[in-house]
């Protein structure tokens, strides 16, 4: 091939895509984002980034990143579910913090430039790869010639539908709707993610800046496709609807225009196909109910990273290739498995209030089982782990308190 504009170009520069980025750049290997949004740019998000999470940052050198973008330290998570409260607080005093993406995208981007990344202000509207390269059309009329690809444009990926991973709609979709509250002056600012679970959603109350909340509600798909109103009017719908929270956002004012998204389930039939590899959402995702997305986007980006360091470093063969990408596809399985097994256990959950009341009793009369599940979540602790005593317990839950009359 004549000489490519970079070695690898990236598609998508969110979160997982300027973290490849920078990495790449700082080893060196000359890379390209593309990226269709105007920077600083909203995305539908809780915002909570786990522990986890913030650890990836910080070996990314971009740990200073969470106080320069104003964001809010957690504890772990407390949930309320029609009269029962439960808290669960990270092992070993762990933080959480909730960060509005406009701000942390916006700054892991300006990072990767200034490693040597070249940010190109572009749709991806196609992708082809050859035996020695990929090529990317724009929607300027012009393309960009790399030796490898990444995917990181997110859950409606261009890069996985035009090769063909696709793994089809989800049978039974969910919805999202994202907006941000200033709290009314005196409200207590949350200490741990506030998750109000309703009549077969989830309200999500994250502490993203001084006086600032991100409120998301994950909602199952006759309250959206059925819906009428602006994505607002919806979403002050169910906060109304739900009375804890109803009482928690008093006086509290909204600080900009909802956001609405979904499916939010995605699925990948593979991670990476020829020379192209996917990471973050792109590859696969379950379901924001348990807020692990922009961690398993950073771990993506570096194992993927790590994966084309070594392509690079030899001559990039078509076995070097497969050797590579496939060994990310199996350390990408094993970093996803047990999420994907917990967010979908959440979400059957969530379906069945019955079921979902007696869990979160359980939960609320042990605090220390809510604890390892945390962990669980936040890629510290394995599911075996859990013990099979535990799984039991959570599944058949406890009988929770009496509902007082009008406790919703
Ligand atoms: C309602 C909701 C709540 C969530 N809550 C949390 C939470 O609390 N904690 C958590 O960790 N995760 C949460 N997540 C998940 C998290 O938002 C995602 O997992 C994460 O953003 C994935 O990052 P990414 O880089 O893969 O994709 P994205 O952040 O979506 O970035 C994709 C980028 O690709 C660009 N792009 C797309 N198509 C093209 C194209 N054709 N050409 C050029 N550019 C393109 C987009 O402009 C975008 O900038 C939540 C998700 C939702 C929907």
């Amino acid at each position: 091939m004549g000489s490519p504009d970079a070695d690898v170009i990236v598609v998508g520069g969110g979160l997982g895509g300027a973290a490849i980025a920078l990495g790449l750049a700082r080893r060196g290997i000359s890379v390209a984002v593309v990226d269709k949004a105007d920077f600083p740019r909203d995305k539908p998000c809780g915002e909570g980034l786990l522990p986890h999470g913030l650890e990836l940052l910080d070996r990314l050198g971009c740990g200073d990143l969470v106080s320069l973008c104003g964001g809010q330290p957690f504890v772990g998570i407390l949930y309320h579910c029609h009269g029962v409260v439960a808290r669960g607080d990270f092992e070993g005093g762990a933080r959480g913090r909730g960060i509005r993406r406009r701000h942390l995208d916006a700054a892991m981007r300006a990072r990767a430039a200034s490693a040597g990344a070249t940010l190109v202000h572009a749709g991806a509207i196609d992708v082809a790869t050859d035996s020695d390269g990929v090529t990317v059309t724009l929607d300027n009329e012009t393309t960009l010639r790399g030796r490898l690809l990444v995917g990181a444009d997110g859950p409606r990926s261009m890069v996985r539908h035009r090769l063909g991973l696709d793994g089809g709609p989800p049978r039974t979709p969910r919805f999202a709707l994202r907006q941000h509250f200033r709290l009314n002056p005196g409200s207590p600012m949350p200490e741990r993610v506030e998750v109000h679970v309703a009549g077969g959603h989830e309200l999500y109350v994250t502490p993203v800046e001084n006086d600032v909340v991100g409120i998301a509600a994950l909602v199952e798909k006759p309250l959206m496709t059925g819906a009428v109103g602006p994505p607002d009017a919806r979403l002050m719908s169910l906060i109304q609807g739900c009375e804890p929270l109803r009482q928690r956002l008093l006086g509290a004012e909204p600080i900009d225009k909802a956001l609405a998204c979904g499916p939010l389930r995605v699925k990948s039939k593979a991670v990476w196909q020829g020379r192209a590899v996917l990471i973050g959402d792109a590859a696969g995702y379950v379901d924001a109910i348990t807020g692990e997305g922009m961690s398993l986007a950073l771990k993506t980006a570096a194992l993927a990273e790590d994966a084309i360091a070594r392509i690079l470093a030899t001559d990039g063969s078509a076995v070097d290739v497969d050797t590579a990408f496939g060994a990310y596809a199996s350390a990408r399985g094993s970093a996803f498995r047990d999420h994907a097994i917990l967010t979908h256990g959440l979400v059957t959950l969530a379906r069945h209030p019955y079921f979902a009341r007696r869990a979160i009793a359980r939960l609320a009369r042990d605090p220390t089982l809510f604890t390892r599940l945390l962990a669980v979540n936040n890629g510290t602790r394995t599911l075996l782990s859990l013990g099979l005593v535990n799984a039991l317990k959570l599944a058949v839950g406890s009988t929770p308190p009496r509902l007082a009359l009008g406790q919703a």
